[in-house]
């Protein structure tokens, strides 16, 4: 971080700052002394220094940061990719993770139904929200508990581990033996709700907001980590642009963005980016193309009577397809 101070700074001020960075924040100052203004190169971890507070004092000209405000999830302190483990299933690093199930879980029939079928197809984890967050209050609102319950009995049936969303802090007790818990594109910046589940030792699955950049969505991943618990993936789902023929707008580009800045795994939802299951198949092969870690893919019996983003939702016998056309299509990318 680079501090420009201001032509004639206050010289008591100017200490006050020092022995502020110095002493409260552990950090070394390189200092720079032109004929009018001094330059103070802060040397150590940055990632805590309150640029707002410390633009905000009349002796400084600019606060440039030049690392960025992210330690645990920042790839240059971590140069090797993180592996996440869920049950036998590993994700990152070279390990592919085909996360399916419907939009919401509805009975213990449809869910146990297609958590067999999906497992026969390849899936390694079942996905089901029995928590949803809908832009009607008069939409179906989720099962909640019961949801919750019906997924466990999936994976009684299946062995398959499960992923759903929180919407609420005083949930999490209902989360117990959920094994991967979902942050929805709404609540990624729902600080209070990161920060709890940064004191569990569950798999995070994090969601790009709809109108959030790569470094908002890797500062959400950091209050989950900066708790303790390192265990994130990270997922693209798309989102708001001017664009209308897709429901959002998936960016595809960030997978080598975000391998570049951060160890985490990055996975792609191609159901909620594109909100057509006819974009599916295409997406998944362009996210796996692009070196994604996994896939979080809507997966319904009966389509046209889910009781949300039917729409959306592939058929088992299309995720069938899909997941054998994946395996085989990272052979040949993974050779390449
Ligand atoms: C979902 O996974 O069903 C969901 C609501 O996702 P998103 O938060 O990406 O909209
Ligand atoms: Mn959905």
């Amino acid at each position: 971080m680079i501090i420009v101070l201001k032509p004639n700074a206050d010289e008591q001020k100017y200490k006050k700052l020092e022995a502020f960075i110095k002493g409260d924040l552990g950090l070394d100052i390189h200092y720079s002394r032109g004929e009018k203004s001094t330059i103070l190169g802060l040397v150590g971890d940055t990632s805590k220094v309150d640029i707002d507070a410390v633009s905000a004092l009349d002796i400084v000209e600019s606060v440039t940061r030049i690392q960025e405000p992210y330690k645990a999830a920042n790839r240059k302190f971590h140069p090797m990719d993180s592996v996440i483990t869920v049950g036998d299933v590993k994700i990152g690093g070279g390990h592919f993770a085909k996360i399916a199930g419907p939009c919401s879980v509805e009975t213990p029939e449809q869910i146990i139904g297609i958590a067999k079928s999906v497992k026969a197809s390849g899936a390694h984890m079942l996905r089901g929200g029995a928590f949803k967050p809908r832009t009607s209050p008069y939409a179906f609102q989720g099962l909640g508990k019961t949801g919750i319950d019906y997924l466990l009995e999936a994976k009684k049936e299946t062995g398959l581990p499960i992923v759903t969303e929180i919407m609420e802090l005083t949930d999490l007790d209902l989360f117990a033996d959920v094994d991967v818990i979902q942050v929805g594109a709404r609540n990624m910046q729902n600080f209070r709700l990161l920060k709890e589940l940064g004191t569990t030792d569950k798999p995070i699955l994090l969601k790009r907001g709809l109108a959030n950049t790569v470094a908002e969505l890797l500062m959400s991943a950091e209050y989950i980590m900066s708790g303790g618990n390192e265990k994130v993936i990270l997922c693209e789902r798309g989102i708001r642009t001017f664009e209308t023929s897709t429901r959002n707008t998936l960016d595809l580009a960030v997978i080598p963005v975000l391998k570049e800045k951060t160890h985490l795994p990055v996975i792609i939802d191609p159901s909620h980016s594109t909100g057509h299951s006819r974009y599916v198949k295409s997406v998944s092969y362009g996210a796996t193309a692009a070196g994604a870690d996994g896939l979080i893919i809507e997966v319904h019996n009966d389509p046209e009577n889910a009781w949300s983003d039917g729409q959306q939702s592939i058929t088992p016998e299309a995720f069938d397809e899909i997941s054998k056309g994946i395996d085989k299509f990272r052979e040949v990318v993974i050779s390449l």
